[in-house]
């Protein structure tokens, strides 16, 4: 089956290339369909699309804020009716068990009613200013930024699109958006919900192909007014150079290599039920993934033994019958996370449960990856310092508080970190430290659409949800007016301040 998933001013279109991609079930190896595969000159149609919309027809930037609350609300509620649908397109297409991809269904629709909210609360601020050019009011308004392109990784395809289009359209912006080709499935599916609630031509667009060909189309172009991109940090860096030429706006979610903390206080199970959510969540690939243990050595060895007990009791298997874990995206990134345990092997750390991959059963033709624990590492190891992006975790241990924190900064990354205690104020000092835009205690990965998202150092640039989400797809005018029009007297023979 062939899929013409390009969505552009309004019309469902293929690719000019007449070219088709692969989309493949990682369950199975089978592939699930073709989608089309855009050329620079689709992507350049799509973003023409949206300049219209935004800075000729004006239709959605203009519409009366209520209509606009309502056209929100109803794309949430059209999400939520095709959420079985969804879940399984997501699972399939993805590879994570049924619950979690219903867990990002129910996010997503909540998202677009987050941003519904939003639109009608107070904004801009008024300053108290000077009089030395006469008596002032000076005020703040948020405007949109216009055309924002758009493109999303492979691991939440629904919901990372629902993180990024939601507070767009609620800020009036015109969008261009790109999934993962990996991943274009629920996209298309959402898109056919916009397109029924018949949102205004070239609001939102869609085109389906590469990073490297549509999604660079999308960082160069000049008539993109910003860029806003999670995935990778080379790519991600690459599109911040893109990006430079008219100096677009940029924002960045991107990698990491976050530290889980465990003190020998903290309740025990707790902690290692909250490891395991850590790093094997969503297969391990999650950004914020707890993917470095870094424990008080006196319960390391008590830690890792309970830890590969529960970690060898994970089910595998087909994701829409709910197994505890999945497959990975793809074959290439399970051949990379399997490189990755070699290293592992290698770099002389102690592989404790997992470090394969699983071919039993109905698993034999799909991309599975036993979860993996290693034991015994160093910071100078790869393994430690390199994001895998998958179900595999380093264990590293301290003896002090200091040494903790420390082993916990030793990173490029500075996305997530969690540290598990049962002292309060340890646990606050510690998040203190932590250099990292998102960070919990005694749990790890809980995320709200209320709450910023976003990382410090390699990590990227900017907050996506919650009210920074929203102001990230804002520009902000400064206002002044003059109260006390009239003849200044500046210039001239007796001008004033002389
Ligand atoms: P990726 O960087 O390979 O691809 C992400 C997207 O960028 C895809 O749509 C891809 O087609 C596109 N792309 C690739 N090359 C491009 C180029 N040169 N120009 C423009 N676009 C290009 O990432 P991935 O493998 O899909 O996802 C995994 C990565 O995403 C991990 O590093 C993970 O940490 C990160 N991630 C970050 C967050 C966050 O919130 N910080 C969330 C999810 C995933």
């Amino acid at each position: 089956m062939k899929v013409k998933g390009n969505y552009i001013n309004g019309e469902w279109t293929g690719a000019s290339s007449g070219k088709w991609r692969s989309v493949i079930n990682p369950a199975t190896g089978q592939e699930i369909c073709q989608i089309c595969d855009s050329t620079k000159e689709d992507v350049r149609k799509a973003i023409d699309a949206a300049k219209r919309s935004f800075y000729e027809t004006r239709e959605w930037r203009d519409l009366c804020p209520r209509e606009r609350v309502d056209f929100m609300l109803r794309i949430a509620d059209g999400i939520a009716a095709k959420k079985d649908e969804l879940a399984i397109l997501e699972s399939r297409n993805n590879g994570k068990p049924l619950r979690e991809a219903e867990n990002d269904v129910t996010d997503a629709v909540h998202c677009f009613r987050y941003y519904a909210g939003i639109i009608s609360k107070p904004s801009g601020e008024v300053y108290r200013v000077n009089k030395d050019f006469g008596e002032m009011h000076s005020y703040t308004v948020r405007e949109p930024i216009g055309v924002c392109a758009q493109i999303t990784p492979w691991n939440y395809p629904l919901l990372m699109a629902a993180w990024k289009i939601a507070p767009a359209l609620a800020a009036g912006n015109s969008i261009v958006f790109k999934p993962s080709s990996n991943t274009p499935l629920s996209s298309v599916r959402l898109f056919e919900i916009l397109d029924e609630l018949k949102l205004p031509k070239g609001t939102v667009n869609l085109v389906l192909g590469s990073g490297n060909v549509a999604g660079q189309e999308m960082a160069e172009n000049p008539d993109v007014d910003m860029i806003s991109f999670t995935g990778s940090t080379p790519v991600g860096q690459s599109i911040a150079h893109a990006a430079v030429g008219n100096l677009k706006r940029v924002g960045l979610e991107l990698g990491g290599k976050s530290p889980n903390i465990i003190f020998a206080d903290a309740d025990f199970e707790g902690a290692v039920e909250w490891a395991m959510i850590g790093i094997f969540f969503n297969q391990g690939e999650v950004c914020s993934a707890g993917s470095r243990i870094i424990i008080e050595k006196s319960i390391k060895d008590k830690f890792v033994k309970r830890l590969a007990e529960r970690a060898n009791a994970i089910t595998l298997g087909d994701p829409v019958k709910n197994p505890d874990m999945g497959p990975l995206v793809s074959e290439e990134h399970m051949n990379t996370v399997l490189e990755y345990i070699e290293i592992g092997k290698q770099e002389g750390a102690k592989c404790v449960c997992g470090g394969e991959r699983y071919v039993e059963g109905d698993c034999a033709d799909g991309y599975f990856v036993r979860p993996t624990i290693f034991d015994d590492c160093t910071p100078d190891m790869r393994i430690v310092k390199e994001e895998i992006f998958g179900p595999v975790v380093t264990v590293q241990t301290f003896e002090t508080e200091e040494e903790a924190v420390a082993l916990a900064n030793d990173t490029s990354y500075g996305l997530a970190g969690a540290v598990f205690t049962a002292d309060g104020a340890r646990g606050l000092r510690i998040v203190n430290e932590i250099r990292a835009g998102i960070t919990w205690i005694n749990c790890y990965n809980p995320t709200f659409n209320e709450a910023p998202w976003g990382g410090y150092k390699l990590s990227g640039i900017g907050r996506e949800l919650g009210v920074h989400g929203f102001e990230e797809y804002q520009e902000i005018k400064q206002v002044n007016i003059n109260l006390t029009p009239g003849k200044l007297g500046w210039y001239g023979e007796g001008g004033a301040n002389r």
